[in-house]
């Protein structure tokens, strides 16, 4: 079924701004999907609605509660890395299971086995500062997958990153998608991006924000 519906939902701000007009928009289990629209149409609105951290001003949605992990259902990648600059590696990855009440025994082995699965063996005891961009954006996918959430979120995660580290980092998180099967909404404004990664490409336009197309397998990557 779907772990995240949205039906009719728009977002009007105080100023004014219709920043998302009539969204339906559903995402079923396992998929991994981008929202491909230039700068202004909602994209990041959508996703803040979705991850409840703004509520929409019309409609309603609706997405899975709980995960399987540590009651957490949702994970979230933003653009800045957003790292606690005074903790190690290790600690920043373990700050979501201990939120969640883990004891630092159970939450060690887990945040140190998540950040080998996104290439950081090794790095446990580093500091923020001490790590590329590309590093620390793979420190914060690591927080954000570590509770085994079933949606994670990510709000033009790479724009920041040059296009080798970019590219990396894309087929890496093709991987990890293959192998913790969570869905997945990926925004950008890069067609190339949505294109290499997604199963389904939503475009959107704006004035006001609004979806314009719906591909569903859209052309896979080659997965050999
Ligand atoms: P995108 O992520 O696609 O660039 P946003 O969701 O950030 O688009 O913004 C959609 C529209 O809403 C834009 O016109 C933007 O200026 C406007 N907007 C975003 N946040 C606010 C806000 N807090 N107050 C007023 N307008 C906003
Ligand atoms: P990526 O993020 O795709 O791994 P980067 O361009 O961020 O690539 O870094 C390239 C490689 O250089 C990293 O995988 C890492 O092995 C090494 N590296 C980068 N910064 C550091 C650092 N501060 N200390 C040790 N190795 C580093």
């Amino acid at each position: 079924g779907a772990v995240i519906s949205v039906r009719k939902v728009s977002k009007r701000f105080p100023n004014g701004t219709l920043a998302l007009k009539a969204i339906d928009f559903d995402v079923p289990e396992g998929q991994f999907v981008s929202l491909l629209g230039p700068s202004g149409c909602g994209k990041s609105t959508l996703l803040r609605i979705i991850a409840e951290l703004t509520p929409p001003t019309g409609g309603t949605f609706r997405r899975v509660a709980h995960s399987g992990g540590a009651g957490v259902a949702l994970g979230f990648v933003f653009q800045e890395p957003t790292l606690m600059p005074w903790a190690s590696t290790l600690r920043n990855v373990m700050l979501p299971l201990m939120l969640a009440g883990i004891a630092d025994r159970d939450a060690e082995p887990r945040a140190a086995a998540m950040l080998k699965s996104v290439g950081l063996e090794g790095f446990e005891k580093a500091y923020p500062r001490e790590l590329s961009g590309g590093m620390k954006m793979r420190v914060s996918i690591a927080r954000a997958l570590v509770t085994k959430p079933r949606i994670l979120l990510m709000d033009e995660p790479f724009a920041a990153l040059d296009e080798i580290t970019r590219h990396r980092l894309n087929d890496d998180l093709i991987a990890l998608w293959e192998r913790e099967r969570f869905s997945a909404i990926f925004v950008t404004h890069s067609v190339l991006e949505s294109v290499y990664l997604a199963q389904r490409i939503v475009m959107m336009a704006a004035r006001p924000g609004r979806i314009v197309a719906d591909f569903a397998n859209a052309a896979p990557y080659p997965r050999d």
